[in-house]
């Protein structure tokens, strides 16, 4: 292991780690990412993700006529977050990232990043005012595309020479001498043989801990009582928070990690990739989403795009913590979609025409997939059939077959009186959904759930899905890891320790408080390591 030099060491190469090594490289130091996963998953979960971006007053906000400032997304930011008044790093990275979104921006754009024309209204706020206006924006490629073109930067840079990736190789230990970082313990997981490798600087970028289920239920928020008997995984297999137990060895602070960014539409993956994957799905609006038992949630009806944590929250105040959406095909077909690269062939693929076909005529081959292979996707031409299929699959006799013929008749009832006389919160917040250009296409207009134009009827069963770690390990404005508070409430730095991405709570241990506007996931990680490899150059000058 003689020739593994470095100046700067990096766990893992998810974007942080890759956005971190870019950096490095363009100022001519020379790196090596290790990293547990095989070669064909660098980028991690990036990768996989859907590739949506917060940025404020982007291009595309401005081409649409949507007027955005910094400071109506910090107000929208701080409403969201509901930070603690202990969270300080927390509030200083969500300004400071709010602040750059134009720089993560523009620094995309020259790796080749491309967007999406039109931007996504998400997490628009339920109780809480949410983003005020649409700020999500897709990578035209999905997060693949993202990944790719990152990738493909740092493959054809003139320092590529500069970088070792040990794709296979756990980072087991941080070495430390007299407080000060040196190196890392490093276990080859194909031939066991370890080692140990030293440079001035680590940076941590192994990601959140929500893909350790245990990790998930150990620090399960008290608003959400007990965990799940079912949580599926949206994570990374390597996402366990070992490094965090390692930063904490050294006196790391780790805060808030009971904050996590979950979703509620969760069916298990058909074709897994991780031991009990979850596969993410964008929720139709036009669904009706009831409990377990096959009664519509309230009294705010569920829907998806205003507050996920709130949906959450509910499906987690049932006896049994699980949901049903229902539908039909034609909603099925219009608006169910995944959250996350796969799936979206159009968009990953770079592909307009096959994009705009999935607009029209909808997902054809997803939907056949989900009749074909998932457990959770029942379908059936009557709401009688539908209960007993939905009954057969959980075993326990769960749905009341009266429950959900009235659900289900009261919101179409509803329908049948006319536009002007709907009085369902459900229908009003699709009529405005509709006045947007964004959701219009993917929102159905005013569908009755039995309908014998739309059918069949569909019932999909959805678990609560672990996706996204919003506190981890703290850092400063230099991503710089912080040591536990003092007896005076001063916190030191650990020397030559950096944290990058979701390992760092996407700065400072927590920057999204406890619920995040969307997006803001990816944008973070770029800007955290950004920000560590300019002050490794600087404190290396
Ligand atoms: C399906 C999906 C959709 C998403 N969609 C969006 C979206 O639209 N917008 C958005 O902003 N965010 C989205 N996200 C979230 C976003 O993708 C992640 O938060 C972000 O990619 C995290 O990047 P990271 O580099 O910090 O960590 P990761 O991507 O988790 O990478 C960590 C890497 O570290 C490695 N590792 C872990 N432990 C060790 C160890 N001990 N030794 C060596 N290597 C180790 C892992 O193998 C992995 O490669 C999505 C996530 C998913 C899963």
């Amino acid at each position: 292991m003689d020739n593994l030099k470095a100046d700067v060491l990096i766990a893992g190469g998810g974007i942080a780690g890759i956005v971190a090594a870019i950096e490095l490289l363009e100022n001519d130091k020379s790196v090596i990412i290790f990293d547990r996963d095989k070669e064909e998953n660098f980028g991690g979960l990036a990768k996989e993700s859907f590739g949506g971006m917060f940025f404020v007053n982007s291009p595309q906000q401005k081409r649409s006529g949507i007027k955005d400032t910094t400071e109506l997304a910090k107000q929208d930011w701080y409403s969201f977050a509901e930070f603690e008044d202990d969270n300080i790093w927390g509030k200083k990275w969500a300004e400071k990232f709010i602040d750059s979104t134009d720089e993560v921006y523009k620094w995309l754009r020259t790796k080749k990043v491309g967007f999406f024309p039109v931007v996504h209204w998400v997490e628009r706020g339920l109780f809480k005012p949410g983003n005020s206006v649409p700020r999500f924006h897709m990578v035209w490629g999905t997060g693949y595309g993202l990944i790719m073109s990152l990738i493909e930067y740092l493959k054809s840079h003139k320092n590529y020479d500069k970088l070792q990736v040990l794709f296979n190789h756990k980072v087991e230990e941080i070495i430390a001498e007299n407080g000060k970082v040196t190196g890392l313990k490093v276990k080859n997981e194909q031939n066991n043989e370890e080692f140990e490798t030293f440079a001035e600087v680590v940076i941590i970028a192994t990601g959140g801990i929500n893909g350790s289920m245990e990790r998930v239920r150990k620090h399960w928020h008290k608003d959400w009582g007990t965990p799940p008997e079912v949580i599926l995984n949206g994570s990374h297999q390597y996402a366990i928070g070992d490094l965090h137990d390692e930063a904490e060895k050294l006196n790391a602070n780790v805060p808030n990690l009971d904050k996590m960014w979950n979703y509620a539409a969760g069916i298990r993956h058909f074709n897994p990739k991780r031991e009990n994957h979850g596969l993410s799905l964008v929720p139709p609006k036009s669904a009706l989403w009831l409990n377990y038992k096959g009664e519509r949630m309230g009294p705010v009806p569920l829907m998806t795009a205003y507050d996920t944590r709130y949906l959450v929250t509910k499906i987690c105040e049932q006896e049994k913590k699980y949901s049903w959406q229902i539908m039909n095909k034609k909603i099925a077909l219009n608006e169910l979609a995944v959250s996350g690269s796969e799936y979206n062939d159009g968009i990953k693929e770079k592909k307009i025409l096959k994009f705009l076909s999935s607009l029209i005529i909808g997902n054809k081959d997803f939907y056949k997939e989900l009749i074909e292979k998932s457990e959770d996707f029942i379908i059936a031409d009557n709401i009688d059939e539908l209960a007993e299929k939905m009954n057969e699959l959980t075993g326990d006799n769960s749905v009341d077959v009266e429950l959900l013929r009235q659900s289900i008749e009261n919101y179409d009832d509803n329908i049948s009186r006319g536009k002007k006389f709907h009085n369902d919160d459900q229908l009003r917040r699709i009529a405005h959904a509709r006045q947007y250009r964004g959701d219009k296409v993917r929102t159905c207009k005013f569908q009755k759930i039995v309908d014998k134009k739309a059918m069949p009827l569909v019932a999909i069963r959805e678990f609560i899905v672990s996706r996204k770690s919003l506190g981890g390990i703290q850092t400063d404005l230099q991503s710089r890891v912080l040591q536990k508070p003092d007896s005076e409430n001063n916190q030191q730095i650990i020397q030559g320790l950096y944290a990058a991405g979701e390992a760092s709570g996407f700065g400072g241990g927590g920057s999204h408080g406890i619920r995040a506007l969307e997006g803001t996931f990816l944008g973070t990680c770029v800007l955290t390591a950004r920000v560590a490899a300019e002050d490794i150059l600087k404190s290396s000058n």
